[in-house]
Parts: C-alpha cells; sequence; structure tokens
C-alpha cells in the first residue's frame, strides 16, 4: 500500500474564483472497493480512499449534513477534484458504513443476512459516530435478538443447546440477525456500556459468564473488548459464582417439594429424594439457573412418582423465572428505572 504523496498544484477553482493562485493540496489515496468515479467527496481511513457521495452522506448523516454545510477550508486536501476527509476510523469499518449507505444491495440493512458480531459492531459504532439513526437502530435490533427481554425469547429451542455447551469454543451464539461465538460477549458488555443499551446487559453477562473461567479472566488485547473494565469482568467473575449457587438453590427448592402429603409412592420418592440430595451436595454444578426443565430430568435423573414430578417442574420454572429477574442483582447491575403502568396510570 502506497503512503499518500502530497504535492501541490493548482486548482482549476481556485485559479478561477481568486485572483491570486491559491495552492491545495492534491492528495495520492489507494482507492478502496468503494469508488465512484462521479463520487463528489473522498473519505480516507488508513490511507485508504473511498469516493462517496456528498448528497448520498447528507441525507442519512447529520454529522456530514453539518460538516459539508460548512466552508471548505481554502487549503484543504483535494483527490481527483474531490475535497478529502480523513477519519480516524480503520478502512474495514469505514468501508462498512459506507457500504451500508451507497450499496443498496449491501448485506448490512438486508434483513434475510444473518451478519456477524463485526458487522453489526460497525453499524453501531459508525452509525453512532455519524450519526446515522437508522443504522445504530439496526444494530440493536440484531442484537435484541441475542440478548432480549424475555426468559423464553433468550432460553428457547434454538439457543438452549449452543448456550449451554458455551466453553465449546466452536459453538456460535447464532439468531436469524446475528451471529457471534460466545467470547465476543465481552464486545457486547463494552459496547452496551459506550451506547447505552444497558437492555443488553443482563443476558450478555450471563451468556459471557457461561464461558470458562480462563475465558472470562483472559484478557483480551482485541480492540473492543480490551476497554471492558475491571469492574465488569469482576462483575462477569462474582456473577458466575453466583449463577452456580442460585442453580444449586433452585434444584434444592424442587427435592424439598417431593414427598408431600400428596405423594403417591412416599417410600420410593423420599428414598430417591435423599439420593438426589446427596447428589447435589457434590455436584459441581455449572452457571446454568436458566437451562430448561431437561437439566431435572436428565442432569439430576428425577424418577420421582408423577405428582411429585409435577411439584418439581412447577417449582423449577418458577425459581428460573426469579432467576432471570435477579440477573441484575446477580451481576451488579442498577435496576432499570421504573415503567408506567399500562395505561400511563
Ligand atoms: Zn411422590
Amino acid at each position: 500500500m502506497a503512503p499518500p504523496r502530497g504535492k501541490k498544484r493548482k486548482t482549476e477553482n481556485s485559479v478561477s474564483l481568486t485572483s491570486q493562485a491559491e495552492e491545495t493540496n492534491e492528495i495520492e489515496v489507494e482507492h478502496g472497493s468503494l469508488w465512484f468515479q462521479d463520487g463528489s467527496v473522498v473519505l480516507v481511513a488508513e490511507n485508504i480512499g473511498f469516493k462517496v457521495y456528498k448528497g448520498i452522506l447528507s441525507q442519512h448523516s447529520e454529522f456530514f449534513q453539518d460538516m459539508f454545510a460548512l466552508p471548505q477550508p481554502a487549503d484543504g486536501e483535494i483527490c481527483e477534484d474531490c475535497p478529502v476527509v480523513r477519519t480516524h476510523d480503520t478502512a474495514k469499518d469505514l468501508l462498512g458504513f459506507l457500504s451500508a449507505l451507497h450499496d443498496s444491495m449491501s448485506r448490512y440493512l438486508n434483513h434475510s443476512e444473518i451478519l456477524s458480531f463485526d458487522e453489526v459492531s460497525i453499524l453501531l459504532r459508525l452509525g453512532a459516530k455519524y450519526q446515522v439513526e437508522r443504522m445504530t437502530a439496526e444494530a440493536v435490533r440484531r442484537l435484541k435478538t441475542c440478548f432480549p427481554d424475555k426468559l423464553e425469547d433468550f432460553v428457547n429451542a434454538r439457543t438452549d443447546r449452543s448456550l449451554f455447551e458455551a466453553y465449546d469454543k466452536s459453538k456460535f451464539y447464532q439468531t436469524a440477525a446475528i451471529s457471534l461465538p460466545f467470547s465476543h460477549c465481552r464486545d457486547v458488555i463494552t459496547l452496551a456500556r459506550e451506547h447505552d443499551l444497558d437492555s443488553l446487559l443482563p443476558s450478555a453477562f450471563y451468556a459471557y459468564a457461561q464461558m470458562n473461567t480462563e475465558g472470562v479472566v483472559k484478557a483480551d488485547t482485541r480492540r473492543i473488548a480490551s476497554r471492558m473494565s475491571d469492574a465488569d469482568r469482576g462483575r462477569c467473575v462474582d456473577g458466575k459464582f453466583k449463577l452456580k449457587m442460585a442453580l444449586r438453590r433452585n434444584l434444592l427448592a424442587c427435592l424439598q417439594q417431593v414427598g408431600l402429603d400428596d405423594c403417591l409412592s412416599p417410600q420410593l420418592c423420599l428414598r430417591s429424594k435423599t439420593d438426589r440430595l446427596e447428589y447435589l451436595c457434590h455436584w459441581d454444578v455449572g452457571p446454568w439457573p436458566l437451562m430448561d426443565r431437561s437439566i431435572l430430568n436428565i442432569d439430576l435423573a428425577i424418577d420421582f412418582c408423577s405428582v411429585c414430578t409435577t411439584h418439581c417442574n412447577s417449582t423449577y420454572d418458577e425459581k428460573r423465572g426469579e432467576t432471570w429477574t435477579n440477573l441484575r442483582k446477580y451481576f451488579d447491575l442498577p435496576p432499570l428505572p421504573a415503567q408506567e403502568p399500562p395505561g400511563g396510570g
């Protein structure tokens, strides 16, 4: 990649507009993959240029609208007769942003495309930076499909398997809108912090806590995750421990419902209950309190009468719901602001 070469020349405009010969900086840049011959501005990132249209940028971005409304500096850089705007973005990020705006076939704003986390991250970060509201809204929409507000949307038939196999780094948490490895959940947390997307945090912390301890504490030098605060890293370590405690408590609450007055087979159920309690004491449970009932039937292998089984299941569902509600507490996150009652009170 050749560095830009600055060379002075007299522009036709400056000659025609002023009697004094003004000199401007004509530069050369490597052409990026987005380069419209009749474009009207060259955006440069990492010395790669993208020749695009002022009108399209202004239409979608308040940032560029304001920038282009200002008079162009007389000594500004020029590239192929277009003003040059240098950015601090990476070329990859800027290309993604400009593609989303200029290419109607771009995958970025196509709802039928599954985007990678990095692509969604571009929409969120550059959409926010350049004030393109529909771009940030699309990023948030996609992230919410992974980190939703309702338990049934978070753990469902599509996600439960991958959600509880997070220790396997090859597993990707994929929805119809986004695919991301669990290790990227720390980027999600960092981005959510930086963009005030508080509602993503509880389930993002939960997903992040599913990684093994090494994965949780390991320093990540990648750009976004490297900005994660020590406090948030600590929240995850503490939260992982609290999730394990919650699961153990929830399972204990289930077993306490076994062998009550309505039990159909007290002798068998109480003996099995004792076995299961003993097993629970020694079982190194994982941080899975949101796992579905399969943890009772497969992992704890309950074999009670139908009445006790029903009690176990309903208690498990109730406690699991409470755990979802308590995620903010487990990860030391402030409660959401109180919502207005239906009908506006
Ligand atoms: Zn029973």
